[in-house]
């Protein structure tokens, strides 16, 4: 296929308004995958058929038939057409996934549910594509929706996007109507891609992960030249070469080709040990040749940290062996080593936001059996010292206030929030963002009942529990969707739980000053209620270096459990030890006291 019958094109839209049934239903025109195999074919991840959300990209390949009339000859023409499709996911906290499938891209199509309208990520979307130069073909799915209202969609993508009515198609990936207009749109409307034929190879690596038994698979857009197995490639960042063992594409599985050419998307294995060889965003290229690298990512941006240690201490061999094994697989997610007095050996995990830092926990969960505690999610704040030197704390219980350096200034990190809500909600979501000491940037209509609002809000306000909490105020019909954007100075303190006296370093944060009075009681609030009552008295605090801010004691044990049925009835009495037995597994003995696996949970629900 030369690069005039290729086209790169990728499915962008706000969560479930139908990428991935969009995918799959062209998936199966194209005959690439059987009809009726279930849920959405290309969410392979565990999490991602169980929430129903897409956290990786993937990619497929497909082949087309496309007729054209022929005014000459008074009839048609056919041609068979390569396309590569790549449906991205779309939650805020894996644009950065998006940005990168748009890479390898001249085409998005952008989909928009025709009852829901434009939504927050959207509006995200859309501007990544348009930023990258992208064709965008909008896509209004879910026409059969009784509620749906084509008309004032097209009038909203008219008024944010400059985009023509005209230009709309209009699709229901559930019934099929309007579905055959999309491809042959794809081949009219995306140019092919761009590139040199005769020039040695170069390629864009869009992204890797290892395969137990295949090693490194590296996912590549070839834009210059042809790459065959048996050639020898060099990485532009590293300079190291490889030998092509094996190249192909994925339709959807891979497919080995032998070579791929100009244009195209497909895979590449190499002798590469591990996925940190593999840098996303890197060139490689034919070795022994001088390339200019080609423009790569962004650097992952790592928005918020955590503490990960194991449930029960002796786990730390198992829980570092499932995280090695899953960071192959997720590169981004930065890890570090890090003692807990509180908590033992454990890892430092950098995420691009909360729902990334679930997926991650509950991967380490389900795919490799690790019972974890995380401890309070954390965003990456900046402390000057006197001596004017700056130090970025991920970790709250790394920085000290008494360390004999002077803490003159500190600054925290922002993000620019898009929310979208019909606009009865208006005053309550304005409420909301000042409570979380958001600024306003921009309020507008876009169209008759909805209203656009923009916020500069701390990220740590956004990090815990803003999503849900907007949400409920807004009866679920708020949108979200936020970038990264400036640090700004703030007063910050450092808190810390004390109990019976000793501060848990696993326990402590940084917060905004004002805060700090709320925040602390809701902690100790928390702690007394899942922590259980022990044999002697325990006192909660928290405390701002030597100020208690709030208290609770709780009272020692008086009864033991065991005692009304002692002697009594002994399956009773067998069932309760048990019991006790499995509440242990899921504990750690802090000092003297034992906390609850679900406490450390709870303590992060708290903003
Ligand atoms: P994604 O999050 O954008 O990938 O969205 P999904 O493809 O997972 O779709 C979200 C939900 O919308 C699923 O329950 C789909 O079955 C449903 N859906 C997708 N397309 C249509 C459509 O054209 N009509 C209707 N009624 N439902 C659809
Ligand atoms: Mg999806």
């Amino acid at each position: 296929y030369p690069p005039e019958r290729i086209r790169n094109f990728s499915i962008i839209a706000h969560v479930d308004h139908g990428k991935s049934t969009l995918a799959d239903r062209l998936l199966e025109l194209t005959g690439t995958i059987q009809k009726g195999h279930g849920a959405q074919y290309l969410d392979k991840l565990q999490v991602e058929k169980e929430r129903g959300i897409t956290v990786k990209a993937q990619t497929a390949t497909m082949f087309y038939k496309h007729t054209v009339e022929n005014p000459e000859s008074h009839g048609t023409d056919t041609s068979s057409y390569l396309l590569n499709l790549i449906d991205t996911p779309g939650h805020v906290d894996f644009s950065y996934e998006v940005s990168r499938s748009l890479a390898a891209c001249q085409g998005a199509l952008l989909v928009v549910d025709a009852a829901q309208g434009v939504q927050a990520q959207t509006i995200a979307n859309f501007y990544l594509a348009f930023e990258s130069n992208l064709s965008i073909i909008p896509v209004i799915n879910k026409i059969d929706q009784p509620t749906a209202d084509p008309d004032n969609v097209k009038a909203q993508l008219k008024r944010l996007f400059d985009i023509d009515p005209s230009e709309a198609l209009l699709t229901s990936a559930k019934t099929g109507q309007g579905l055959s207009q999309v491809l042959p749109a794809v081949i009219e409307r995306i140019p092919c891609p761009p590139g040199n034929c005769d020039s040695p190879v170069r390629m864009l690596l869009l992204d890797s992960y290892y395969d137990e038994y295949k090693g490194v698979i590296c996912h590549v857009a070839i834009v210059d030249g042809a790459m065959r197995k048996g050639d020898k490639i060099s990485s532009a960042a590293t300079g190291r070469t490889y030998e092509v063992f094996d190249v192909g594409i994925m339709h959807p599985e891979l497919t080995p080709t032998g070579v791929l050419y100009t244009g195209q998307v497909g895979y590449v294995i190499t002798g590469m040990r591990s996925t940190k060889e593999a840098r996303i965003g890197d060139t490689l290229h034919q070795a022994k040749t001088i390339v200019e690298p080609l423009p790569g990512f962004k650097p992952v941006r790592h928005m918020v940290f955590s503490g990960v240690y194991p449930a029960d201490g002796s786990d730390f061999e198992a829980l570092s062996h499932a995280i090695e094994k899953l960071t192959c697989n997720d590169a981004s997610v930065s890890v570090t080593k890090e003692t807990s007095t509180a908590l033992g050996m454990g890892f430092r995990c950098g995420f691009l936001g909360l729902l990334h830092m679930d997926v991650f926990h509950q991967r380490l969960e389900q795919e490799y059996g690790a019972q974890v505690i995380s401890t309070i999610p954390t965003v990456p704040y900046i402390f000057e010292y006197g001596d004017e030197s700056k130090v970025q704390i991920e970790n709250p219980a790394a920085l000290n206030f008494n360390a004999g350096k002077r803490i003159t200034a500190c600054w925290e990190p922002t993000v620019i929030a898009t929310i979208i809500i019909p606009s009865e909600y208006v005053g309550p979501v304005i409420m909301l963002c000042s409570e979380r000491r958001g600024e306003q940037q921009e309020y507008t209509f876009i169209d008759a009942n909805r209203a656009l609002l923009k916020y500069r809000l701390p990220l740590r306000e956004i990090i815990v529990d803003f999503y849900n909490e907007l949400k409920s105020i807004t009866s679920g019909y708020a949108t979200f969707d936020y970038e990264d954007s400036e640090y700004q100075k703030s007063d910050l303190v450092k808190m810390d739980i004390l109990l019976n006296g000793q501060p848990v370093d696993a326990m402590a944060t940084i917060i905004h000053n004002q805060k700090a009075q709320k925040v602390g009681r809701e902690l100790v609030d928390k702690l007394k209620k899942f922590i259980e009552r022990q044999m002697f008295e325990i006192t909660i605090q928290a405390a701002i270096g030597s100020k208690v801010i709030a208290r609770e004691t709780l009272s020692a044990m008086r009864k033991n459990v065991l005692a009304k049925c002692y002697g009594g009835d002994i399956t009773r009495k067998k069932k309760l030890l048990e019991k006790q037995k499995e509440g242990k597994k899921r504990m750690k003995r802090v000092g003297s006291v034992d906390i609850p696996q679900e406490a450390f949970h709870e303590l992060l629900k708290v903003s």
